[in-house]
């Protein structure tokens, strides 16, 4: 079994979050049962990409309308990763530092689109399977079965795996002119509100997509951002499969980015230790219980919410308790929770920024994390967590429904909401905060966290079954 992924994100090369998580994980665990997976991804200018090497391994051109590009291919040459990663560089459009956020991202990722099915076509490589992962891929199951220049592909079977259904690459049909000849006939499953729609075009098109939950899966047909018809008309075609979490990289055992390394009978002395630093770091009280967030400011996070929640707790429950945010997003929310940092000094810490070596650190020293999500895919922020013995305070919803289990149930380990409201994430974090006192019960806990298993290895086998499926027909 041969399967390229597509993605504009992979941990380490570029992680904006969690689908680089997702793409840097998952076919390292299908390398491991025995398929070849590889990654492809744009080329950045980033610092896996500056310290690593890389051969060119293809050269093409390609068109984006009028546009004529070159492009090359550059293979990592040790597959340290645990599969073969490939970026693919159009000098001009693809190069860049950033992932996302450039005003020309249609080209940008039309055009990584483009020189991928070039490469395929010109080299004649045929995987077993292509998988897309998100809208920045979403064009490729169309333009496989409905170009006439990549005809020797039609037979490909494609996946598409939807991390985020809220943004969905719409542009307009005066851009269709970047795609190469198409059968006209079917240029309507492009569309979707009057405007291309690469999400949907996927959904469309692909053999088979895949949601990173089984509850975000039902989840889609009555709340995706316009696309609810579609993916009520599309269900038989659609299977939730829950991600899973690379046990390497988050491993309070061996993690290099914590202070202090322990296992789930060492749960105390270990987070205490980390605590500790953390609570050095950014004043804060070793005492009292820790609470975090960790995330991109955004309303689909609950992020909006944020600045009320922390301001109530710290209110309420005054030299008792311990905030710390880190996260970047909607200036309005960095902003409010700036001037909370002044209020609630001494028990509020804010980090505006994304640092991927302080949230190891934070999910391994923090008590409780909330999460007040109004949509969560997946989300691997509960599954850290969990890893890390830290208990996950969420929101019902989504991926967050199928991993987190509430302590008034007898296998319990986190503590659920039911509604994106802060007066239901406080309440729900006032049971955290009695939870807290109970020194015993909370080690009992920390060590059921601690014992869950989220691997890959039965995710990755799902993956496996669905792809068998597929190339069976
Ligand atoms: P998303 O919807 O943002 O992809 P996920 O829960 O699926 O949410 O994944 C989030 C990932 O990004 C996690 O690995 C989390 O630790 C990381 N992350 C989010 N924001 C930050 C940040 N500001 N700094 C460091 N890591 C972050």
């Amino acid at each position: 079994m041969n399967v390229f992924h597509l993605s504009a994100e992979c941990y380490p090369v570029a992680k904006a979050g969690g689908l680089g998580d997702v793409v840097g994980a998952l076919p390292k665990y299908l390398c491991r049962s025995g398929a070849k997976a590889s990654v492809v991804l744009p080329y950045y200018d980033r610092k896996f990409v500056r310290e690593n090497t890389f051969e060119k391994v293809f050269e093409g051109s390609g068109k984006l309308g009028h546009r004529r590009f070159d492009f090359y291919v550059l293979r990592e040459e040790t597959n340290k990763l645990g599969f073969e990663l490939y970026l693919i560089n159009i000098p001009g459009l693809l190069d860049r530092q950033e992932i996302y956020g450039y005003p020309d991202e249609t080209e940008q990722f039309v055009s990584f689109q483009l020189a991928f099915l070039e490469w395929m076509v010109q080299s004649g490589e045929e995987p077993d399977i292509i998988h897309c992962h998100d809208h920045h891929t979403g064009l490729i199951p169309f333009l496989v079965s409905n170009s006439y220049r990549y005809n020797s592909l039609k037979g490909i079977p494609t996946v598409c795996t939807i991390h985020n259904g809220e943004y969905q690459g719409w542009f307009g049909w005066d851009k269709i002119s970047y795609l190469p000849e198409i059968d006209l006939s079917r240029s309507g499953l492009l569309d979707w509100g009057g405007c291309i729609n690469s999400l949907a075009a996927a959904v469309k098109c692909c053999w088979n997509f895949t949601t990173v939950s089984p509850s975000y899966l039902e989840e889609l047909s009555y709340r995706s951002n316009g696309l609810e018809n579609l993916f009520r008309m599309e269900r038989q075609k659609g299977t939730g499969i829950i991600n899973g979490i690379d046990t390497e990289v988050w491993d309070p055992q061996k993690d290099p980015f914590i202070t202090a390394h322990y296992n789930a009978d060492t749960v105390t002395e270990g987070k205490q230790a980390n605590k500790k630093a953390l609570c050095k770091e950014f004043k804060l009280k070793l005492k009292n219980p820790l609470i975090v967030f960790i995330g991109r400011l955004v309303g689909e996070k609950g992020a909006d919410l944020l600045p009320a929640i922390v301001d109530r707790v710290c209110s309420v429950y005054k030299d008792r308790v311990n905030f710390l945010i880190l996260g970047s997003g909607e200036p309005e929310i960095e902003l409010e929770l700036s001037a909370l940092q002044v209020k609630h000094q001494g028990q509020f810490g804010l980090f505006i920024g994304y640092d991927e070596a302080l949230a190891h650190r934070i999910y391994a020293g923090a008590d409780f994390i909330i999460m007040p999500s109004r949509v969560e895919p997946c989300g691997l922020n509960q599954l850290y967590s969990l890893r890390y013995g830290t208990m996950p305070v969420v929101n019902s919803t989504g991926g967050l429904k199928d991993t987190v289990v509430d302590i008034l149930t007898d296998e319990g380990y986190g503590i659920r909401f039911n509604q994106a409201a802060t007066v239901d994430a406080v309440e729900a974090l006032g049971r955290a905060i009695a939870l807290f006192s109970e020194t015993k019960r909370m080690k009992e806990l920390q060590k059921r966290m601690m014992s869950l298993d989220f691997s890959w290895d039965r995710s990755a086998a799902e993956y496996l079954d669905l792809y068998n499926s597929l190339t069976k027909r």
